[in-house]
């Protein structure tokens, strides 16, 4: 059984590009040429040169000695929330741009919700000198009123969408009319482990350098490559799969996903989609979904706004069907304890995403012996409105 996609972006019955017509030509020249691009070696040098030199990599993998002592298990953090802008997402914008760059496409378009997407965007787009066009819900420029200013102040220019419900999915919609009038000089950064193939695939290969670290660091701090258990959020997936993909071929390595429960998995106010969703089409691929009866996407709750997503990307929907990867689900109140008790005791204030996969270790059966990576995907100075309500409610 192959936990990669097949030729035409297929993992088992997810994946695929459903897509208009109008976007054939630019998917079909990305998918032709996106693994020849990769695996170059000239690609590759440029890449892991800028990981280096400009986002900070290899990011620590951090031996939590009171947590550890906390949960009774030896817990590793591997601190994304240490790269440059602050979390995973720039190794995937630094990837997608050399890409866009090898490509000859000079003009980058995306879509951000909290505006972190955005924000790595703009940045990668500065460094390369290209022109940048983020694509934000109306009412996410408003929530997330800070992340406009850095992007602005990185030179990128942001567009409002006043359209549907003025968020996220709204933002996606517009991008890609973007895309369709400008195929011939424009390149689209997608955020997360979705959309119609090669971006799954190529988003995972970006990300997994995080488990490739994983596994060189934690065989020089223990003598042996391979954790007991992997645990990461999940919104998309793209953080997750990033800690997961050089663990999914060793079989006894447990991974575990986690996804937003919000207010309760069946509060209506959720967004957990392994427990809740149905396989339907979202953003040009096959996958997992929250939808009504008619099908209807339905508006998905997190406290995190990383992890306030519908869906997840196709490769997730199958692992999770072919039992590869378990999911689990954390609320709103169970992730603001974690990041609180990150903070107290490690003196690391998570970001409120990766505060979702610290909180499930309090649900694990852990024994003494165990070796534990959690990903810490990103900081958590962008939520300190959100933890600061909760410290005045516990009093
Ligand atoms: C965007 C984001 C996420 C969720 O995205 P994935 O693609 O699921 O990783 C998680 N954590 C942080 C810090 C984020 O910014």
């Amino acid at each position: 059984m192959s936990y990669f996609p097949d030729r035409n972006g297929f993992y088992g019955r997810f994946g695929g590009a459903y897509i208009p017509e109008m976007l054939y030509p630019n998917i079909k020249r990305l998918s032709e040429s996106y693994l020849k691009i990769l695996e170059s070696p000239s690609f590759q040098e440029e890449f892991d040169t800028l990981l280096r030199d400009y986002a900070g990599r290899p990011s620590p993998l951090y031996y939590a000695s009171r947590l550890s002592q906390h949960y009774g298990a030896s817990v590793y953090l591997k601190r994304e929330d240490l790269n440059h802008t602050g979390s995973h997402k720039i190794n995937n914008t630094i990837g997608q741009i050399l890409m866009a760059k090898r490509l000859g496409l000079r003009r980058i378009i995306a879509e951000t919700g909290a505006g972190q997407h955005g924000v790595a965007t703009a940045t990668v787009c500065a460094l390369l000198g290209m022109e940048c066009v983020v694509y934000m819900g109306e009412l996410d420029t408003q929530r997330q009123a800070p992340n406009v200013e850095r992007m602005k102040m990185l030179g990128a220019k942001v567009v409002p969408v006043t359209s549907g419900s003025k968020v996220l999915k709204d933002a996606t919609n517009e991008a890609l009319r973007d895309w369709i009038a400008n195929p011939e000089n424009t390149h689209y950064i997608i955020g997360s482990v979705v959309g119609p193939h090669p971006y799954p695939d190529m988003v995972a290969r970006f990300q997994s350098v995080i488990s490739a670290e994983i596994r060189q660091q934690l065989q020089n701090k223990t003598g042996k490559e391979l954790p007991d258990l992997v645990v990461a959020c999940v919104g998309g997936g793209s953080n997750a799969i990033g800690s997961f993909y050089h663990f999914l071929e060793a079989p006894e390595v447990r991974l575990i996903g986690v996804e937003a429960a919000g207010q309760g998995v069946s509060s209506g106010h959720s967004a957990a989609t392994t427990a809740l969703g149905r396989p339907g089409v979202l953003h040009g691929s096959m996958t997992l979904l929250m939808q009504d009866a008619d099908g209807q996407i339905e508006e998905a709750h997190s406290i995190s706004a990383g992890l306030d997503y519908p869906g997840i990307g196709p490769q997730h929907a199958h692992l999770f069907e072919v039992r590869r990867v378990q999911y689990a689900n954390v609320t709103d109140e169970e992730a603001l304890k974690a990041g609180l008790l990150l903070a107290r005791i490690e003196g690391i204030i998570p970001a409120l995403e990766s505060a979702h996969a610290l909180a499930h270790l309090s649900k694990l059966e852990l024994s003494g012996s165990e070796t534990v990576v959690v990903c810490v995907s990103g900081r958590g100075d962008k939520d300190m409105q959100t933890y600061l309500e909760y410290l005045g409610r516990l009093g």
